[in-house]
């Protein structure tokens, strides 16, 4: 027998997550397994302001209780994300797993989450309090810590509406089914008139958070595709030497190298 609530709107909801003690449950795939049944849950799958995804003027929005299949059937939805959200699990997983449980399972390893970082994705979480709107790697703190008010949901994901069309996404898992990351990497680049405006590159499942460094990124900024050509070694060399990696079954060395020809790929790729 599983203890909870199954509110029918947000503000239900959220009363609730502020009275009681109560677990957050999106769709369960990560839940289950740990199968505590002292626990209260608070069920979000009857939500129906955390299922929409819509755009507005800034963002496209995408409802913390969507599940990957509803994502992998929205328009809206850029290719970049769903390239990673049809790469997660089976079926089954997909029907069931939400985008809020991929964040809210705190793992490196999410694919969901290496987009919403390589996107400057943020977060908006609401409280019976009110609204936080908080960037996506500000949100995580370390391996299973998010800044997650106890009385806090994650209720839309928020993506840039522009600006993920060109991009380079891996995932590499160590079986062809049901593969869990062992390293995934996705970089994305702007390029206008030849010069590029752009570029985020973010590498998961190698630290306790999803890595990305934002000054190096920098380097090519406002640099035609052949002046960035002229600065790739030293780039590379850089992103070798910051890349420090804690996290995986495999040896750092071979992660590592992994990682520094998944980059170097991406700048052959995108003509750098
Ligand atoms: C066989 C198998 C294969 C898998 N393969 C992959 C894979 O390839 N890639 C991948 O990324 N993941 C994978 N997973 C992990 C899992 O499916 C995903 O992390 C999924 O997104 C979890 O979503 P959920 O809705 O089921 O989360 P739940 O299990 O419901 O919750 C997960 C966590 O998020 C919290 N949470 C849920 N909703 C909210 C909310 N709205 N606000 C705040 N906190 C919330 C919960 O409290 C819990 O801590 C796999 C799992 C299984 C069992």
């Amino acid at each position: 027998m599983v203890n909870g609530f199954m509110p029918l709107s947000l503000k239900e909801a959220l009363d609730i997550r502020s009275a009681h003690e109560v677990i957050p449950y999106g769709g369960g795939t990560d839940l289950m397994i740990q199968g505590n049944t002292d626990d209260c849950y608070l069920f979000l799958n009857r939500i129906p302001e955390m299922k929409k995804i819509y755009e507005d003027e800034t963002y496209l929005r995408i409802g913390g209780s969507s599940t990957f299949t509803e994502v992998l059937a929205s328009p809206l939805v850029p290719k970049l994300m769903k390239e990673a959200v049809s790469r997660i699990a089976a079926p089954a997983i997909r029907n069931a797993g939400t985008m809020a449980g991929n964040i809210g399972n705190g793992s490196a390893k999410a694919d969901s989450v290496l987009i919403a970082y390589v996107a400057d994705a943020k977060l908006r979480l609401l409280s019976a309090k009110g609204e936080r709107i908080v960037p996506i790697a500000e949100f995580y703190k370390g391996r299973k810590q998010l800044d997650l008010g106890s009385d806090e949901l994650i209720v839309e994901i928020l993506l840039p509406r522009h600006g993920l069309e060109n991009y380079y996404y891996k995932k590499v898992g160590g079986r062809k089914a049901l593969a869990i990351s062992r390293i995934s990497f996705a970089g994305v680049i702007q390029i206008e008139q030849g010069v590029i405006r752009h570029l985020a590159v973010a590498f998961g499942a190698v630290a306790d958070t999803v890595l990305r460094f934002p000054e190096l990124e920098k380097i090519f900024e406002g640099k035609t595709l052949a002046e960035a050509h002229e600065e790739r070694r030293s780039f590379v060399e850089t992103y070798a030497q910051q890349l420090h990696l804690t996290k995986g079954r495999v040896s750092a060395e071979y992660r590592k190298e992994v990682c520094m020809n998944l980059l170097q790929d991406f700048l052959d790729v995108k003509g750098i």
